[in-house]
C-alpha cells in the first residue's frame, strides 16, 4: 500500500524528540514489508544546513503547490536530498515558514508566533503531495502529533480520499491556538464544537486529529489506558474516553540495524550478549571521556533526556547527596529548561558529587553513554512510549524506570531473584518519587554486586525483542481496518 506519513521532525535531519526517530524508522520497517512509503516534513533550516555540511544535493520534486490559509496564498515546495539517509523523505519547502531557527520555538524557547499557520500548511499540503507524487491520494494519511492533527480534517474535504490515522506521541502537546486562527487558516467555523475543534473556547489541533481521522494510535498500550483517565488525559480524557473504540496503543520499536553494538562505529569497541569484553571497553573509554575515575564496583548510570518536568530529573537532583554512599555515579547529557540544566551544571562542578553533566544535544555520544555505562535512570511522571530504554536494553544497559506508560510496557520487572536468573529485563519502581528511585536504585547496586545475575540480566535485556517488525505489523492491523471502515 502507499502510506505518506506526516512528520513535524524526521531523523537525522531534524530533531527535538522521539517522534524524529519514529518518523525515521517506522517508514524502513514499512518499506522492508513491502509498502511504498514517504515521510512528508519541513524543511527546516537546520535541514537546509545538515544536507550543505554533507555536500548532498538538493532536488526539487513535483510541480510547485500553492498553500491557501484565509486569504493568503503562498507557494510552496517539495524538495528531497539525494543521501541515503533522506530515502522518501519529502521535505515542505516555504522558507518564509520554515527557514529559521528553532523547530517550533525561539531562542528563549517561547513558541513562533505563526505555529498555526506553519504547521496547517505542513498538513494541508499533505493531500496534494501524495497527489502530485503518486497520482492518486494515499491509501493511508499518517499524521503525528498536534503538528499534522489538521492533515486528516482536510483529507475529508476530498471526495476521493486516503483512509487516515493519526498517532499521539505526547499528550500534553496539543497545538491550542485562540480561535481567530479559524479566519486565518480559512477553517469551517461548522468544525467549531466541542466534538471536534474546540477546546475551551480556542481551537486544538490534537483534537482535531483525534475527531477527524478513522484511527487514532498512540506509542504504548499502557499509555492508550492512562490517557483515559483525568491523572495522564491532559483535559482530553473524557474526549480520549468517548472515542477508546478507535484508540489503539502500539509500542515504538527502534532501528535495530542502526543500534547494533556489533557493528556500531561510534562506540569505543563492538560487543554482543555472548561476548561483553567491548562493553567493558566501553565502559573505560566513557569515563575516560568525561573525565572521571570509575572504580569497578560503582553502579555507573546515565540520563539521556529533555531537561522537563515530565522527565522526573528533579528526583536525581533530590538523590544526589546519597548516590556516593549508594554506590552510583550518573553522566548525563540532556537540554531543556534553564534551572535544570543550571542545576546539573553545579552538581558537576562539586567535585564530592557523582553526578557529571553535558548540557547538549549530541546523538552520537549518547550512543557512547549507552555503551558504556551499567544502567540507565528513567524516572518519568509520565512516559508515551520512551525509546531509550529501548536503546539501552539493545547495549546491555539496564533500565531503571518508573513503571509508566511505555516504559512500564518494555521494561519487565519480575522482582529480584527473577531478575537474577534472567527472566526480566530492568528495574521498575510503582511511584515517581525520591523514595521509590532510591528503592530501586538500592535494588540495582545490590545485583549489580552480583555479577553472574547482573550479566544474565544485562544478556535478557539484549535478547528482548527491541525492533520495528511487531509494531510494523501492528500499524498495518490498524490501517487494514481503518481501510475496512472498522
Ligand atoms: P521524548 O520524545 O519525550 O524526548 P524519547 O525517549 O521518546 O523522549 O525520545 C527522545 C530521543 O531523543 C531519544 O532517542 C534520546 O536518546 C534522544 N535525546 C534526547 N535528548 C538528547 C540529547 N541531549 N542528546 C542526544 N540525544 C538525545
Amino acid at each position: 500500500m502507499n502510506i505518506l506519513h506526516i512528520a513535524s521532525e524526521v531523523t537525522p535531519w531534524s530533531q527535538t524528540g522521539g517522534l524524529a526517530e519514529v518518523a525515521a524508522a517506522l517508514p524502513v520497517a514499512q518499506r522492508r514489508a513491502g509498502d511504498e512509503v514517504l515521510v512528508l516534513s519541513p524543511f527546516y533550516r537546520v535541514v537546509r544546513d545538515r544536507a550543505r555540511e554533507r555536500g548532498a544535493a538538493l532536488r526539487d520534486v513535483g510541480p510547485t503547490l500553492t498553500m491557501e490559509l484565509g486569504t493568503s496564498h503562498i507557494p510552496a515546495r517539495l524538495t528531497t536530498i539525494d543521501e541515503p539517509d533522506a530515502e522518501g523523505i519529502v521535505f515542505l519547502d516555504i522558507p518564509g515558514f520554515y527557514d529559521r531557527d528553532g523547530l517550533y520555538t525561539d531562542e528563549h524557547f517561547h513558541s513562533h508566533a505563526d505555529n498555526a499557520k506553519r504547521f496547517t500548511a505542513l498538513a494541508k499540503a499533505a493531500g496534494p503531495a501524495a497527489r502530485a507524487l503518486w497520482g492518486t491520494p494515499a491509501d493511508v494519511m499518517h499524521a503525528h502529533d498536534w503538528q499534522a492533527g489538521l492533515a486528516p480534517l482536510f483529507e475529508c474535504e476530498a471526495l476521493h480520499r486516503a483512509t487516515t490515522v493519526f498517532t499521539i506521541h505526547n499528550l500534553a502537546y496539543q497545538g491550542v491556538f485562540p480561535k481567530h486562527v479559524m479566519y486565518e487558516l480559512g477553517l469551517d467555523w461548522s468544525a467549531f464544537n466541542p466534538d471536534e475543534l474546540e477546546w475551551f473556547d480556542q481551537v486544538s489541533f490534537l483534537k482535531g486529529g483525534i475527531a477527524f481521522a478513522d484511527a487514532v494510535t498512540t506509542v504504548s498500550e499502557s499509555y492508550a489506558r492512562e490517557i483515559t483517565t483525568p491523572l495522564a488525559g491532559c483535559g482530553l480524557d473524557g474526549f480520549l474516553s468517548h472515542n477508546a473504540r478507535r484508540l489503539t496503543g502500539i509500542a515504538n520499536g527502534i532501528d535495530t540495524t542502526a543500534w547494533d553494538p556489533r557493528t556500531d562505529a561510534n562506540i569505543a569497541a563492538r560487543f554482543d550478549g555472548d561476548d561483553l569484553t567491548g562493553k567493558r571497553a566501553c565502559r573505560a573509554a566513557i569515563a575516560d571521556e568525561f573525565g572521571v575515575e570509575v572504580a569497578a564496583d560503582e553502579l555507573l548510570c546515565c540520563i539521556v533526556s529533555r531537561f522537563t518536568w515530565q522527565k522526573g530529573l528533579d528526583l536525581v537532583v533530590a538523590l544526589a547527596p546519597e548516590l556516593a554512599a549508594l554506590g552510583i555515579r550518573v553522566l548525563v547529557l540532556g537540554t531543556g529548561e534553564r534551572d535544570l540544566e543550571q542545576r546539573f551544571r553545579e552538581l558537576s562542578a562539586d567535585p564530592l558529587c557523582p553526578i557529571h553533566a553535558r548540557v547538549a544535544f549530541d546523538a552520537k555520544l549518547a550512543r557512547r553513554m549507552f555503551a558504556g555505562c551499567d544502567a540507565t535512570i528513567m524516572p518519568s511522571r509520565f512516559e508515551p512510549c520512551g525509546l531509550n530504554q529501548l536503546y539501552a536494553m539493545r547495549y546491555g544497559t539496564v533500565p531503571i524506570v518508573h513503571a509508566v506508560g511505555g516504559l512500564r510496557d518494555t521494561v519487565i520487572d519480575p522482582g529480584d531473584a527473577g531478575l537474577a536468573q534472567g527472566g526480566g529485563t530492568g528495574f521498575c519502581f510503582e511511584v515517581a518519587d525520591v523514595e521509590g528511585l532510591r528503592w530501586a536504585l538500592g535494588r540495582a547496586v545490590e545485583l549489580f554486586a552480583d555479577r553472574n545475575g547482573w550479566t544474565r540480566l544485562q544478556r535478557a535485556a539484549m535478547a528482548r525483542d527491541v525492533s520495528w517488525s511487531r509494531s510494523a505489523a501492528r500499524y498495518r492491523e490498524v490501517y487494514r481496518s481503518a481501510m475496512a471502515g472498522w
